[in-house]
């Protein structure tokens, strides 16, 4: 017998034959974990996974033995996981190992951390089940002395390398373990503070001249009775330790790995009944999932529609009809709130996967999955790969978020690997969101997704009152922020209510923005904002090439006025500080929260009230649920606009529509205040009447005449080098074989032209960028074109990367 094997490291990761030895014949099967060596030369050994076995084959020519078979036989990917991985290389052309090493962890796929254990029980070594060949004897006698060893160290003693297959025959009767033991790299105990019981009153008086001490006293005064790592509350140990000198603070020794938090957590919520909307939308659901056939829902409900209440009540029928689920969010760090509802519905049913967990948890979490001891994954984009079987239901929650595509290789979208995924598996998907993506919402028109509305809030909570504040022709209470908007903030105040404003931090600096009249210069070609190269002192399309001299003031108004810098989410800080002497202000961006867990506590801190202004990026927007906040203000509205790439007014409305959806969620109505620069974008006129599908309809009106998705498909190839005419030169062969292979009917190709970010870390960009109208490209072509070019830059050191349904045109 023969099997087609795929391994990193032999023949560049392409698939290839090997001979199944005699003896592993009866156990090897497709989605196995091998070992592989080569015959001569240097013995490497490598892992291996097994695509499909095949009775006969012309010839053996290749030097590789499968020398052991891992996981106890069993295998490590399903038939319908890697039916996926398949369909994942041929959609995304992408290399088979590379979809199969994504599918699992990496905690998975070493055999470093191997141990075999003796079982409970003791057992006579002459046990005539055992001793039927001389190896298992000496395996059995080995651990009776040592209870446990790693593999290796068995392998040394033993004088034997093959020993696994044995081993697991052994664990199959019971009379060993076979697991996985990884080291903890960071010691166990590390030293975290906590502010004392009770400390003088005077505190903070005594502490006025410390301000760093000041702001540690406060903090920790927050977390009472958690103590926090230095790092973790942005604070020095010299300042920690100052506090804990002056008897107001004091050390504690804390296991850090195992008591990994997202740190935040909120009370239980009392048990709910679903409302009429939320029953109708669930009868819809349930029934199609006694059919027992694929089928996607597009669940499109506005902000506090009380979309989770669904999943959860759905989940519920799923498990009872003893069926298994998967959940995925965009992020586990930025929505610990929908992770801990489920958690109090599920209980001990649901694993929770997140990148914090150390490798002896990932490796756990896999495992009790794969045995079906947990019936529900939830995790961001990977978790589509849980390797759960009986498969019921998938809930993609906020499907529209960009996170959902992986940015290396393989380049896949988390949402739609997630459809292919319950079409191989025969479960419903239910992508949820208040804003779809254009490419769901065009599936669910053109009937491909069955469509569930959901207009209103639940228990009658009324959406909120959108304003826009004109920049130009407001009065400003300091730089960034206008009298309008410092007045709604201070009567919230007031009233002891809560405020989000969000400073969106996507602005690109390469596109032009006029301060005066807001007016972005675009492509006429593309509809995409030109870029400024400064070098050729151009504006530049980085679609089509297209370029035009740049004159230093504002086409439309004649202002010089012209560079947007964004003001990031420090300086509005200072600003409202100064607006606000006395308030404390919750900043969360990429600096506030470089550490495991930082997400959490902000959220928890504005969760309990300790304070009422939550100033953020974009981290804001997503999902939360705070009763209290009703205003929301958005300082520039417009940033985002000027970002060269297609989407870019799909992404602000989706945006802003999120953000402003924080308000007004329960009793009290919300308002929200956007600033806004620009007069030329209908975009906020379509925002304010909180009509998506209006939006969608004109929207896509422009993308249909351009033909960009979802009138088409798209494929990014980058060629990036150091050196920019070989970049450039190498864009232009793959443009052209590309145009060889594509007929005009199928779709048309555009650049080469430099990427919208001509340069990152010292790489020159150059992208080609096809627009596929029907059919596909062939993944043979792609790899050919692939090699060819490599080979023909090699002296430049080209790299060339392909992107099918790119998220990021930059
Ligand atoms: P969405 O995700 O659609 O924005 P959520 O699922 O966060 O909305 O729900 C919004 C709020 O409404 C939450 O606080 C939730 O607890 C509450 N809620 C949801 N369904 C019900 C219900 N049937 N009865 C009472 N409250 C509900
Ligand atoms: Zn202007
Ligand atoms: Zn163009």
């Amino acid at each position: 017998m023969y099997a087609l094997t795929v391994s990193e490291n032999f023949f560049r990761g392409e698939p290839f034959i090997v001979l199944v030895p005699d003896t592993l014949e009866h156990e090897i099967q497709a989605g196995c974990m091998v070992l592989l060596s080569a015959k001569k030369g240097n013995g490497t050994i490598s892992i291996a996974y097994i695509l499909s076995l095949k009775a006969e084959y012309d010839e053996d020519t290749s030097n590789i033995v499968i020398s052991d078979i891992l996981y106890g036989g069993r295998p490590v990917l399903g038939h319908s996981l890697m039916q996926l991985t398949e369909w994942m290389a041929d959609y995304y052309l992408a290399r088979r190992i590379d979809t199969i090493t994504t599918a699992l962890p990496s905690a998975v796929r070493t055999t470093v951390h191997d141990v075999v254990e003796m079982t409970g029980f003791e057992l006579k070594a002459e046990s005539p089940k055992i001793i039927s060949t001389a190896l298992r004897r000496s395996i059995m006698k080995m651990m009776m002395t040592e209870k446990r060893l790693t593999i290796p160290q068995l392998q040394r003693r033993l004088g034997k390398k093959q020993l696994y297959r044995t081993l697991s025959e052994l664990e199959r009767g019971g009379h060993l373990v076979l697991s996985k033991k990884f080291s903890s790299t960071t010691p166990k105990l590390r030293t975290t503070y906590r502010i004392c019981k009770s400390i003088p009153e005077e505190a903070e008086e005594i502490l006025k001249s410390a301000p760093k001490q000041l702001d540690a006293l406060r903090i920790l005064t927050s977390l009472y009775p958690e103590s926090a790592l230095p790092e973790s509350i942005a604070i020095s140990k010299v300042s920690l330790n100052a506090l804990v000198a002056k008897g107001f603070a004091e050390k504690v020794q804390t296991d850090i790995i195992t008591s990994f938090s997202t740190g935040f957590s909120e009370k239980p919520q009392s048990p709910k009944n679903p409302t009429a909307s939320q029953q109708k939308a669930l009868e819809q659901l349930r029934c199609a999932f006694e059919q027992q056939e694929y089928r996607t829902f597009l669940l499109h409900g506005v902000t506090g529609s009380g979309k989770t209440l669904i999943y959860i009540e759905f989940l519920k029928t799923i498990l009872a009809a003893g069926k298994t689920a998967i959940i995925l969010v965009p992020e586990i760090a930025l929505t610990p709130q929908t992770a801990g509802r489920f958690r109090e519905h599920f209980h001990d049913e649901i694993t929770i996967l997140h990148s914090a967990m150390s490798n002896q948890e990932k490796y756990d979490a896999w495992h009790s999955l794969r045995l079906g001891k947990t019936k529900i994954a939830l995790g961001a984009r990977s978790t589509i790969f849980a390797p759960l079987e009986n498969l019921g239901a998938i809930i993609v929650d906020e499907e529209h978020d960009g996170a959902y595509k992986q940015d290396r290789n393989p380049r896949y979208n988390g949402r739609d690997t997630a459809i292919m995924r319950a079409v191989l598996s025969k479960a419903i998907c239910v992508l949820g969101t208040a804003t779809p993506s254009f490419e769901s919402y065009h599936n669910a028109r053109s009937g491909k997704y069955t469509l569930i509305n959901l207009p209103e809030r639940v228990d009658g909570a009324t959406m909120p009152v959108i304003n826009l504040v004109w920049m130009k022709d407001s009065p400003k209470a300091s730089p960034s922020i206008s009298e309008l908007l410092y007045t709604q903030i201070a009567l919230r105040l007031e009233k002891d209510e809560q405020v989000i404003l969000l400073q969106n931090r996507r602005g690109f600096a390469g596109s032009i923005f006029c301060l005066a009249c807001g007016h972005i210069p675009h492509c006429k070609f593309c509809n995409i904002p030109l870029v400024y190269h400064a070098t050729k002192k151009q504006l530049c399309c980085h679609y089509c090439g297209f370029t035009e001299r740049y004159t230093a003031s504002c086409k439309k108004c004649a202002s010089p006025e012209l560079f947007f810098k964004s003001s990031g989410t420090e300086r509005i800080e200072e600003e409202l500080q100064t607006l606000f002497p006395d308030e404390k202000i919750l900043r969360m961006d990429v600096d506030t929260t470089t550490t495991k867990g930082s997400h959490g506590r902000i959220l928890k801190e504005f969760h309990e009230r300790k304070a009422r202004i939550l100033l953020g990026t974009q981290m804001v927007a997503k999902g939360l649920d705070f009763p209290g906040v009703t205003l929301v203000g958005v300082l520039m509205a417009d940033i985002g606009l000027n970002i060269p790439d297609f989407r870019a007014s799909e992404r602000v409305f989706s945006l802003l529509t999120q953000v402003a959806g924080r308000a007004g969620r329960a009793s009290k109505p919300g308002e929200v205040y956007l600033q806004v620069y620009n007069r030329e974008s209908d975009v906020f006129a379509d925002i304010l009447e909180g009509s998506y599908e209006n939006f969608f309809l004109k929207e896509s009106a422009i993308r249909e005449e351009l033909l960009y998705p979802p009138a088409s498909r798209l494929i990014k190839f980058e060629c990036t080098s150091e050196e920019e005419k070989q970049a450039e030169a190498a864009a232009l062969y793959c443009k052209e074989a590309l145009a060889r292979h594509l007929p005009a009917e199928k779709g048309c190709t555009l650049g080469p032209a430099p990427a919208g970010i001509a340069k990152i870390r010292n790489r020159y960009r150059y992208h080609v960028i096809v627009k596929l109208v029907s059919g596909k490209l062939s993944p043979l072509f792609i790899k050919q074109m692939n090699d060819d070019i490599t080979a023909r830059f090699r002296s430049s050191k080209l790299i060339f990367t392909v992107d099918v349904d790119p998220q990021n045109l930059m």
